[in-house]
């Protein structure tokens, strides 16, 4: 599997080196061009007003479109979350919309709500660790979206078919289930 990491913004270094610990093949992607040659993406944490408006100008909504299309997996954690969303609030802002998911910038406040937590999920026996750094709040989900983990009653890691949503960074822990 050729997996694309996004690496316009943000930490996609960090997730490099988690498939590089897994032994996973991946390349930076950039252009449209590059899109085209995955299998996958990873869309990773940074700021999505950035990231979006980078997709725009470099063209990259169509090639992610049609990879989500034929069936490509996606894994997009916090701004990536952001990115595949149906709905963006605070403030309300164009996405892409593969995914059925509302969310809410910022819900957690602001630099204060960065922190590391431990919540249950259906990946494994023991609490996941999470670390969220100004994460978004998934507000509503749409009857595809099936969650994997919740925090204090909030879903924090979301699936619908191929896409994977975490709205914390599973890529700045030593666990690699995610
Ligand atoms: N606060 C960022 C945003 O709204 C997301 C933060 C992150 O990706 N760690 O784009």
């Amino acid at each position: 599997m050729r997996i694309g990491i996004l690496a316009v913004q943000g930490d996609y270094e960090a997730h490099a080196r988690m498939l590089d610990r897994l032994g996973a093949d991946y390349f930076f992607v950039r252009t449209a061009a590059d899109v085209a040659r995955a299998d996958a993406m990873i869309l990773p944490g940074g700021e999505s007003t950035t990231m979006l408006k980078f997709l725009q100008e470099e063209r990259l909504e169509a090639p992610l479109r049609a990879l989500a299309l034929r069936g490509g997996a996606f894994l997009a954690t916090c701004a990536g979350a952001i990115l595949l969303a149906r709905e963006i609030r605070s403030p309300a802002q164009w996405s892409m919309g593969l995914m059925d998911i509302a969310v809410t910038r910022n819900a957690y406040g602001r630099q204060l709500a960065s922190e590391v937590r431990h919540a249950p999920s259906q990946l494994q026996a023991e609490p996941l660790e999470m670390v969220f750094i100004r994460a978004p709040l998934i507000e509503q989900i749409g009857p595809q979206v099936e969650v994997l983990a919740s925090d204090g009653g909030r879903p924090v890691l979301v699936r619908q078919g191929k896409m994977l949503v975490a709205t914390f960074h599973p890529e700045l822990t030593g666990d690699t289930v995610v």
